[in-house]
């Protein structure tokens, strides 16, 4: 079976869930896929401020 033509490169603004989810799919089209990120992102999982809504302040304590 022959492979189906990729297209050049696509760019996804935005490397929250959606935007890493919208590059996995648009990697099966494309031969590069580039996310444009405006935070640095680390590699343990931290609050940043791009995404203020992951602080939880209700959230429970570890001690609660
Ligand atoms: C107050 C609050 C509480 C929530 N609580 C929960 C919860 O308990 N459980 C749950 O499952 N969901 C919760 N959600 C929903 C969840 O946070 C969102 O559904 C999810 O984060 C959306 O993911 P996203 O990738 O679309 O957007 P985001 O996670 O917001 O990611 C957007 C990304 O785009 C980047 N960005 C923004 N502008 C630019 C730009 N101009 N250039 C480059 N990069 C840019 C940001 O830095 C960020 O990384 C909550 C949402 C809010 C607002």
């Amino acid at each position: 079976m022959t492979q189906p033509m990729k297209y050049e490169r696509a760019i996804v603004i935005g490397g929250g869930i959606t935007g890493m989810l919208a590059a996995k799919v648009l990697s099966s089209f494309y031969l590069e896929v580039l996310i444009i990120e405006k935070d640095e992102l680390s590699d343990a999982p931290e609050n940043r401020l791009g995404t203020p809504q992951a602080f939880h302040p209700h959230r429970m304590l570890p001690l609660g």
